[in-house]
């Protein structure tokens, strides 16, 4: 499987019986499988090898909308990957795969303790932010799942979705 990021081989590691895919000797970036990245992205959560994975530093990365390494002519989104605002991740509608840039592991593991405070804070957002705008909120939703066909979205949850679109760029 080829890096979005820098198309080079990546190399499948395994982590804690998890699969996971790494650009080492590249861009450093990781791949992960629909819900894999759940189950590093705690800062209590076992992640060793996917730190610090050795980079090339020649080498360039493209922040194009990047290709699915799964999926054949899918292009991925990039979406913060949680409301704190800070990581943009991307991620394929099709296979809910996700790709993170080397560097972005540690961050998001440095954002909430705890599943529970992650979604804590994402309730508090969602109320104080578009209780009033729910509506039109549900609208563009629509709107964007017309033009996004190829999104099959089984996995997600709705609010997970919902709030996908709310933080996508
Ligand atoms: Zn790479
Ligand atoms: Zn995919």
């Amino acid at each position: 499987m080829k890096c979005p990021a820098c198309d080079r081989d990546l190399t499948e590691k395994d982590v804690n019986g998890v699969k996971v895919d790494v650009c080492e000797n590249g861009c450093a970036g990781i791949w992960f499988d629909n819900y894999e990245l759940k189950k590093f992205d705690e800062i209590h959560e076992n992640c060793d090898g996917l730190i610090n994975i050795k980079k090339d530093p020649s080498v360039k990365v493209s922040d194009d909308k990047r290709d699915c390494p799964r999926c054949e002519d899918i292009k991925m989104l990039k979406h913060y990957f949680s409301i704190k605002r800070q990581v943009k991740v991307d991620e394929c509608p099709a296979c809910g795969g996700v790709f993170l840039d080397g560097g972005e592991l540690e961050a998001i593991r440095s954002q909430f303790d705890t599943e529970k405070e992650r979604e804590e804070a994402a309730d508090k957002y969602f109320n104080s932010e578009f209780s009033g705008t729910l509506g039109v909120r549900a609208e563009e939703k629509k709107e964007e799942e017309k033009e996004n066909k190829e999104k099959d979205g089984e996995n997600d949850s709705r609010l997970r979705n919902l709030f996908n679109s709310i933080l996508k760029i």
